[in-house]
């Protein structure tokens, strides 16, 4: 058993190496990603199974790959591992090292893509393939999905997959990043689980004045000076918090000692108790629990001497599950307040999405991650960014995220490595999760 832990460990690790060494950046332009490098290092590596492999080009290089061991039972469940194969760009003097190079070093291997998420698309890989040699005949089929384009909402991937391919990409259950990083609890390490991701209600506001010699301010409409106004009521909006029931059950499953416990279940007095909490802490609180405003984008003036005419603000605004985009715009409105004639908006609705929890994948995955991570207990909990998960659930699947990281990479790393500096995975996070996803197609499965 050692030895075959051993073995799944090297081969993680070669899968991910080359992986991060395709350096598939994406930028969000066009003609950036190139993911048709990893689905080739993907393709050769599965090729040995000798089961045919779908490949999706919708644009030249945004190349997705499609790969399943059928079942025999059109009846049972089907399962689909989905990994994106796309990273986000690097500041490579921010690193300590190379961030393509995927060194290997005391037992992490370093690169962009090393948590988010070229770590699970190899460990998702590398299972398949190892279900695949060993005659793995289940009931319900298991799929394995590597997507282009996630880190650019998904437009030439999952959704582009989703919209066009459904046939190929039906599945009653998805898994995909993140989750599963073993947070202490009294009662034995719990694992979050992504049952819910937050909606994206981007907004462009345009703000308007009138143009002047700007020798003489004194009374003019400066839009500039207007928008400075519309940036700090954004900044100062305090939408009431919402305690859902999936942030309630997270919080009374991590067993924090009662005053936090009581504070963090409290709708009343839920604001004033996130002031005398750590801010990490109360900033992930916060968003799990209010619709976020950030403004985070302004251009507008032309030259010293002109009084600005029109300034343009990008608003980054997440939305909590149900939330409608009429209640959204209400709130954006309430936030502007009297200064909404000198506004035009423009906004981009895409909702939250969840998946309920009374599922046999929820059952499934507690099962396995029990054995592999002794005492563990699975958690629900919120995403407050976005992952390809939310096409899938559009669509109809349960789709839930989660892997499986050792104790050695802890929450706090993970959250500051993610699109960060630095960037690396220990090899045991990379052995839990291949024998989880192992573990769960056994079961899920047959
Ligand atoms: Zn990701």
């Amino acid at each position: 058993m050692a030895d075959e832990g051993t073995a799944i460990t090297n081969e993680v690790i070669d899968l991910l190496q080359h992986l991060i060494r395709n350096e598939c950046v994406n930028d969000g332009a066009l003609g950036s990603g190139h993911e048709n490098r990893n689905v080739d290092t993907l393709a050769q590596y599965l090729g040995e199974t000798g089961l045919e492999t779908e490949l999706y080009e919708p644009q030249p290089g945004r190349e997705s790959l499609l790969t399943k061991i059928e079942g025999s039972d059109p009846e049972a469940p089907t399962l689909l591992l989905m990994g994106h194969t796309d990273v986000v760009p690097v500041n490579p003097s921010g690193w300590s090292r190379d961030p393509f190079g995927a060194d290997v070093d005391d037992g992490f291997v370093w690169g962009r893509g090393a948590v988010d998420m070229l770590n699970l698309t190899a460990s998702m890989a590398v299972a398949f393939r190892r279900l695949a040699r060993s005659g793995f005949k289940p009931r319900g089929t298991l799929a394995y999905l590597a997507v282009a384009d996630e880190e650019a909402l998904g437009t030439w991937g999952a959704k582009w997959l989703t919209e066009h391919e459904p046939d190929a990409i039906v599945a009653d259950y998805v898994l995909t990043e993140s989750g599963g990083f073993q947070i202490p609890s009294p009662n034995g390490p719990r694992l979050p689980v992504m049952v819910e991701e937050k909606g994206t209600y981007w907004s462009q506001l345009t703000v308007r004045g009138t143009p002047g010699h700007a020798s003489q301010p004194f009374r003019t409409d400066n839009a500039l000076v207007t928008a400075a106004e519309v940036v700090r009521r954004l900044a100062d909006y305090r939408p009431p918090a919402r305690l859902s029931e999936t942030w309630r059950t997270y919080v009374e499953r991590m067993h924090f000692p009662p005053e936090l416990s009581k504070g963090l279940l409290d709708p009343g007095g839920f604001d004033e108790f996130l002031e005398t909490l750590p801010v990490g802490l109360a900033r992930l609180a916060h968003s799990c629990t209010h619709t976020t405003f950030a403004p985070t984008v302004a251009h507008g003036g032309t030259k010293t001497n002109i009084i600005p005419d029109s300034v343009e603000l990008q608003v980054d605004i997440r939305t909590l599950p149900g939330q409608t985009s009429e209640e959204t715009r209400a709130m954006l409105l309430d936030a502007i307040g009297d200064l909404i004639d000198h506004v035009e908006i423009e906004s981009n609705d895409d909702p939250s999405t969840e998946s309920p929890r009374d599922t046999a994948l929820w059952d499934v995955l507690g099962r396995a991650s029990g054995r592999l991570c002794e005492g563990s207990a699975l958690v629900p909990f919120i995403m407050t960014g976005g992952t390809d998960n939310r096409f899938f659930r559009r669509a109809g699947s349960v789709g839930y995220g989660f892997g499986l990281f050792s104790r050695r990479l802890r929450f706090e790393d993970y959250a500051a490595m993610f699109h960060g500096n630095d960037e690396r995975v220990d090899q045991e996070s990379l052995r839990l999760s291949t024998e989880l996803w192992l573990a769960v197609a056994e079961d899920l499965l047959t």
